[in-house]
């Protein structure tokens, strides 16, 4: 499988970033061994000093496609979830500025949490609401109605440049109020008032 990211897909976390707000979603892909295994912690990584959680939410591809028309996006899709995108700030940075891949700091292993799904039949897709709570407290709260493309939108945009796959992974795009992570805070992701993830940090 392979995970499929977009970014700046919230305007208020565009503005937090003071990033330019694209004309067309920013893709970029996380390989299988970035996925962080169930009920393992996440491991600060060495080369980073500043690593920042990213809730997004996620869409299970079911069908496999290639150029699909918008609407006939829902088709490729039954469930939805929420995972994190872990993400080397510092490194990211550099990155930028010299123009270079991201890889490096997105990609690497542990950096995709991808927790639990539900039917996409018990949400209202257009206004989803999700939350990622630190150590108890409310970090982000997002909902679905504040991107600005819309899931059917993404799943038929990226099938232009690559094959979606049974098992895919897109995450969505992350909300205002990233921030970086500490040792042993407690990651808990939510959909509605449901728990979606438990991550503990290292
Ligand atoms: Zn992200």
């Amino acid at each position: 499988m392979k995970i499929i990211c977009i970014g700046r897909n919230y305007t208020k976390h565009i503005e937090e970033l003071e990033n330019e707000r694209p004309d067309e979603p920013v893709i970029f892909m996380k390989p299988d061994s970035a996925v962080l295994l169930k009920n393992n912690p996440f491991i600060i990584p060495p080369f980073s000093e500043d690593i920042h959680y990213e809730v997004e939410i996620l869409v299970k591809i079911n069908r496999i496609g290639k150029f699909i028309d918008q609407k006939f996006a829902h088709k490729y899709y039954e469930e939805i979830g929420l995972g994190i995108d872990f993400t080397a700030r510092d490194l990211q940075q550099k990155l930028k500025e010299k123009g270079l891949p991201w890889e490096k700091a997105k990609a690497f292993d542990g950096s995709a949490v991808i927790g639990k799904f539900c039917k996409k039949s018990e949400l209202d897709l257009a206004a989803i609401p999700f939350q990622l709570l630190i150590n108890g407290e409310v970090v982000q709260d997002g909902n679905t109605s504040h991107m600005l493309w819309k899931i059917d939108e993404l799943i038929s945009y990226v099938s232009q440049f690559f094959t979606l796959k049974i098992g895919d992974v897109i995450f969505t795009g992350t909300p205002a109020g990233v921030g970086r992570v500490e040792p042993d805070d407690v990651l808990v992701g939510r959909i509605a008032n449901e728990d979606f993830f438990r991550v503990k940090v290292k």
